[in-house]
């Protein structure tokens, strides 16, 4: 069969543009579509990145993609108790990532790729019984076909052609946070991201304020979904991930002063990655595979590093022309091993200390250091666990499963 092109790519998001360039430097024909009129926007993100997963990644973020530099982050618990943490962890930038994004998908175009916005990929084309081209739609023109004997699903949180391909990819409400956020001005900071805990400010989530430069700031909240419809269902007005969002402003000394820019809501996976990234001439990478961390829902980078792995495959299956499920499946044994190992731990810890009372929560960050965050983030939780039961040791039911 001839086709159109050698891959075809839907959305050009962090993931999409990663597997373009990639495939693209390397001689393939890739073809992108993404449905947003202008790459990068609206932006719904809280645009925060670390430091060590770009350089991870080889990139040289160029300085109009960034609108600041982190330094650290402040975690502060339910009694306004702080941890201020600086580290490699914690160090970064918060981005401009409507120049980020098409910043990206422009070195994917200067290595040969094509893409195409404001383009909907509608359906799929089958051939043999397998997916082998899409349907797009662009504006007034007709839905036509375009095919490729590979595609790929960059598609975010939407996901919906991977659903068309037979992916379990619709998460559940307890599997999504749903978040609001405010960019605002003005907000003196020190360049450190500002995390609140505890049910007032956000039940199963957090609060985020991701620094901004000229005085500005993403200020976020996101909350369990799933209580989300609980409250409403029982009658609690007002229960809205921006309700609680407004609350936490009209409470913050500096922040019910400043000035609104923009709004936005939107929903991110806090779940484990789908049960599987390919089939037969299909594979699914990013936010669609639900490659996001657990804890903050930060996906950026998680979205790049699966790229990576997805395109070293995707040119093994081009060289041999073999498209075939047993082939693709190497890159999802690369992630599942690696970057996969590090978001399983993150979603068993997630799952642990949404069991915790905020009460429990004041007395895991009196009983921690930085130090201690440094190690729990990077998966080695016995010493900070032992460190904590020490002090209550009611918690070794809690915690236990960390240890385990
Ligand atoms: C409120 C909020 C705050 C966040 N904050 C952070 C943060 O601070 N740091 C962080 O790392 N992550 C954050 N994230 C998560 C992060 O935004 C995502 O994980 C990341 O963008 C995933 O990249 P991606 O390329 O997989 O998907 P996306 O960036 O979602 O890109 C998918 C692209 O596919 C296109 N598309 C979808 N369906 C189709 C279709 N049928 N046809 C054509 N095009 C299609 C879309 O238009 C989009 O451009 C946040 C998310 C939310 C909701």
């Amino acid at each position: 069969m001839q086709y159109d092109h050698d891959v075809i790519i839907i959305g050009a998001g962090p993931s999409g543009a990663t597997v373009s360039r990639l495939l693209a430097q390397n001689g393939l024909d890739v073809m992108v579509f993404d449905k947003r009129k202008e790459l990068g926007e609206p932006v719904r993100c809280g645009e925060g990145l670390g430091i060590r997963e770009a350089v991870a990644q080889n990139i040289d973020i160029p300085k109009q993609c960034i609108s600041t530099d982190i330094h650290g982050a402040k975690v502060i618990s339910p009694d306004g108790s702080e941890i201020v943490w600086r580290d490699k962890e914690t160090t970064g930038w918060v981005l401009e990532r409507k120049m980020f994004d098409k910043w990206l998908m422009e070195q994917a175009v200067h290595k040969g790729a094509r893409v195409q916005s404001y383009t909907r990929v509608t359906d799929l084309v089958y051939k043999d019984g397998k997916p082998q081209g899409v349907v797009v739609s662009h504006g007034a023109r007709e839905p036509y076909e375009v095919t490729a004997p590979l595609i790929v699903s960059a598609e975010g949180m939407e996901s919906q052609i991977a659903r068309k391909a037979g992916f379990r990819a619709l998460s559940t409400l307890y599997d999504v946070d749903t978040c609001y956020q405010y960019e605002m001005q003005e907000y003196d900071h020190e360049n450190l991201i500002e995390l609140y805990f505890g049910t007032e400010a956000a039940p199963r989530g957090y609060v985020w304020i991701f620094p901004k430069a000229d005085k500005k700031a993403n200020v976020g909240v996101g909350i369990g979904a799933h209580l989300e419809t609980g409250m409403k269902d029982g009658g609690l007005k007002g229960a809205t991930p921006k309700d609680f969002l407004d609350k936490f402003i009209e409470n913050h000394p500096q922040l019910k002063n400043a000035s609104k820019l923009q709004d936005f809501g939107g929903i991110i996976s806090v779940g484990a990655p789908i049960d599987s990234f390919v089939k037969d001439n299909f594979l699914v990478v990013g936010t669609g595979a639900r490659q996001v961390d657990p804890i903050h829902g930060g996906g950026i980078a998680l979205a790049m590093e699966a790229g990576v792995i997805a395109a070293n495959t995707i040119l093994k299956a081009h060289n041999t022309k073999d498209y075939s499920e047993s082939l693709l499946k190497e890159y999802e044994t690369i992630w599942r091993a690696g970057p996969g190992k590090k978001v399983a731990k993150r979603l068993l810890l997630r799952k642990v200390l949404e069991a915790a009372s905020d009460d429990d929560f004041n007395h895991i960050f009196k009983s921690i250091t930085d130090k201690d965050l440094n190690k729990v983030m990077n998966g080695n939780f016995a010493g900070p666990v032992a460190k904590v039961v020490a002090g209550r040791p009611q918690l070794v039911s809690l915690l236990k499963a960390l240890v385990s």
